[in-house]
């Protein structure tokens, strides 16, 4: 089963697409949830907000510890800066759970963009390209070694996969296209 993480944000457009995509999604907000999952959607929303209610709900620590052990999470936007190792741009007490090996700008694309569309190749997605939803979203100054980037808009790295756990600057759960929670629903069964 893929839960939604449901502190904050646009849980309700991940369950459509998880649903599209064929999997059944559930609510995760307290630790027994998230220990019933055995992958994870984290959404876009705002992540200063998510990561003091993952604190508040105490799973910041569990989820650490489930992404250390392995579990295929996505996370898009406020999503992707919760799976960052190291973030700029974020609030002095910001917390992250980690599992990229990426440094991830906040709100990088800066305020006369605050909302626009593109159209974003994907490596790993087959048909064209999505169109990439970008709100107040970040972007990917720099990754390490065992994280793979898997598009790129405007010279700036938006989506990046390391082993099960993968993330992108945009929302595609907005859009009518479920092509990349497809990809995500494969990785979790590939790695059950
Ligand atoms: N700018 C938001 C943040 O820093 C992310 C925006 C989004 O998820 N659409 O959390």
């Amino acid at each position: 089963m893929i839960g939604v993480l449901a502190l904050q944000g646009d849980v309700r457009e991940h369950f459509a697409a998880l649903t599209a995509a064929g999997a059944t999604p559930r609510q995760v907000r307290r630790p027994e949830e998230l220990a019933e999952v055995e992958a994870l959607v984290i959404p876009g929303g705002e992540s200063t907000t998510m990561s003091k209610l993952a604190v508040i709900f105490g799973l910041l620590g569990p989820l650490r510890e489930r992404v250390r052990a392995g579990m295929p999470v996505y996370g898009t936007c406020a999503g992707m800066i919760m799976l960052a190792d190291k973030i700029l741009d974020g609030r002095d007490d910001q917390e992250t759970i980690g599992g990229i090996d990426m440094i991830v700008r906040r709100n990088a694309f800066g305020r006369q963009n605050e909302s626009f569309e593109a159209r974003v190749d994907i490596e790993g997605i087959d048909g064209g390209p999505v169109e990439g939803v970008f709100i107040r979203a970040p972007w990917v100054e720099s990754v390490g070694g065992d994280a793979e980037v898997l598009a790129t808009f405007d010279g700036h790295t938006v989506a990046v996969r390391q082993g099960n756990v993968l993330a992108t600057s945009f929302h595609p759960e907005l859009t009518g296209d479920h092509r990349v929670h497809k990809l995500f629903v494969d990785l979790v069964r590939a790695a059950g």
